[in-house]
């Protein structure tokens, strides 16, 4: 309850000099950046951040159209304590001689791009230039998973996932070792340790087969907690009898732990002062991977959804307290994979994977976007004849080996239905047509001065997320 109101406390404080310091200093808009593993959050960072700092593909971007961002710059962050996005590093990457993709986001960064702004209208230029900062703030998506626990408890937790596992391969020798301890007996932290080693096995194995309801999201990424008792526990049985010193217990208190230890303060520190939001979607992954990922990619999208409802859950209105995120854009990656004319199929996928939880009007008044983008364009677009017909497709280097190669992705239908619905229905294989996927390597890039690294769509996700504040 202290604990509570501590937090309550420290965020109405927060929000005060927030207002204060947005009101008559420069203001600060937090763009935080989230999405599941591999949907292409650093690359989008690192590309956002390039094209931010040499504008010349930045049209779409209206202040930049107009010529009223005299200046743009990285500053050191605000926050202490948070890591610092990598940005030098990726760009690094990205662009170097011999380009490669970057390592992926494993824990919560920011970054601080500050824009140096004539102001609009005809006084513009005499009021003299202003600043605004962007703070970016990624992290993982799973971490957002993490909020359905906040109301469970460890009993309810334990008994859901042991149900989801059923029946999984993965999980075969996990339910083996949960299924026989008995919970009551004295706990034994090498017992815990084992426990916890096999649902982490479990869980990595899980995600690698495609699955994305791979919750506590920290067990996949620790950081600096690894091996700590918040993170040595696992759903086990309910026990029939379960002590003071026993095994279950002390699962549930370091459960409990998790949830008031890791969960609360990254959604409290971080989640909370979030103004701007982009989640990413690697739709073509789950596409090819089949219509079982895609149903398990539009489930986890709902439950990271609710993450943007403070209204509805307790947890979070305590919170916010009022606040909300003011914006969110949904974004397709990794859409340089298609020939421009299937993006409008690739945003309507988007759309209605996010809509059954966009269309509850608990967004709360967020101003909410869908488009298909590519942070980093890797292809260029081509055309050859194939059966007697033009194939639009796109053409680049292979990952693997190196090689050019024209690629096809697969007809993506017009009608999302046609794709989410056989999902929902539990189909094993797409029935009309295989979809592909193939990694491409960054090409070597050859940029004029002022230009950033080729894109599809940034400049329009940059201005949906902060065009109307410059
Ligand atoms: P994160 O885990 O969300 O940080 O994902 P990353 O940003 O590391 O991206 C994961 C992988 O997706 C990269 O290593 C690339 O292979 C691929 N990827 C990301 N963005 C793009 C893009 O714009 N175009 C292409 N072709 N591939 C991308």
């Amino acid at each position: 309850m202290i604990g509570e109101l501590a937090d309550s406390i420290a965020r109405q404080v927060d929000t005060l000099a927030g207002t204060v310091s947005q009101a008559f200093m420069e203001p600060v808009i937090r763009v935080g950046v989230t999405g599941l593993a591999r949907a292409g959050k650093t690359v989008f960072i690192t590309s956002l951040v390039a094209n931010l700092l040499n504008l010349g593909r930045m049209g779409g971007l209206a202040a930049q159209a107009q010529g009223r961002i005299e200046a743009a710059y990285l500053q050191p962050q605000p926050d202490d304590t948070v890591a610092r996005f990598q940005f030098e590093a990726h760009l690094g990457a990205l662009t170097g001689a011999r380009p490669h993709w970057p390592t992926s986001t494993r824990a919560v960064s920011e970054l601080r791009l500050s824009l140096r702004i004539t102001p609009r209208g005809l006084l513009g230029g005499l009021s003299g230039a202003r600043i605004v900062h962007i703070d970016i703030v990624d992290y993982p998506g799973e971490w957002l998973l993490d909020l359905g626990l906040m109301e469970k408890s460890y009993e309810a937790w334990s008994g859901e996932v042991l149900a989801r596992l059923e029946g999984r391969d993965e999980a075969v020798d996990f339910l083996k070792e949960a299924g026989a301890v008995a919970g009551g007996e004295a706990f034994e932290e090498p017992l815990a340790e084992a426990l916890a080693t096999s649902f982490t096995g479990y869980l990595t194995a899980a995600r690698d087969a495609g699955y994305y309801d791979c919750t506590p999201g920290r067990f996949l990424l620790p950081g600096a907690l690894e091996g700590s008792p918040v993170l040595t526990f696992a759903p086990l049985p309910k026990a029939e009898s379960a002590g003071r010193k026993s095994l279950w217990r002390e699962m549930e208190r370091r459960y409990e732990a998790y949830k008031a230890k890791v969960v609360t303060p990254f959604f409290r520190d971080h989640f909370s002062k979030i103004d701007r939001q982009v989640v990413l979607i690697d739709a073509l992954g789950a596409i090819h991977k089949g219509p079982e990922a895609l149903e398990d990619m539009r489930r986890a999208m709902s439950d990271i959804l609710e993450a943007f409802k403070p209204g509805q859950n307790a947890f979070l209105k305590r919170l916010f307290l009022g606040r909300r995120v003011e914006k969110i854009l949904f974004a397709a990656t990794k859409a340089d994979h298609l020939h421009h004319e299937q993006h409008a199929a690739l945003t309507g996928i988007v759309e209605a994977l996010v809509r059954g939880a966009a269309d509850r009007a608990s967004f709360a008044g967020a101003e909410v976007c869908a488009m298909s983008i590519a942070a980093l364009r890797a292809t260029e677009e081509a055309e050859m004849r194939h059966d007697g017909e033009r194939l639009k497709l796109v053409r680049g280097q292979l990952l693997e080996s190196g090689k050019q190669a024209a690629f096809y992705a697969g007809d993506l239908p017009s009608d999302p239905a046609k794709l989410l619905q056989p999902a929902r229905e539990g189909a094993q294989r797409w029935l009309d047509q295989d979809y592909q996927i193939m990694s491409f390597a960054p090409a070597v890039l050859n940029l004029a001065r002022g230009d950033g690294p080729p894109h599809i769509r940034l400049d329009r996700a940059a201005e949906f997320l902060i065009g109307d504040r410059l």
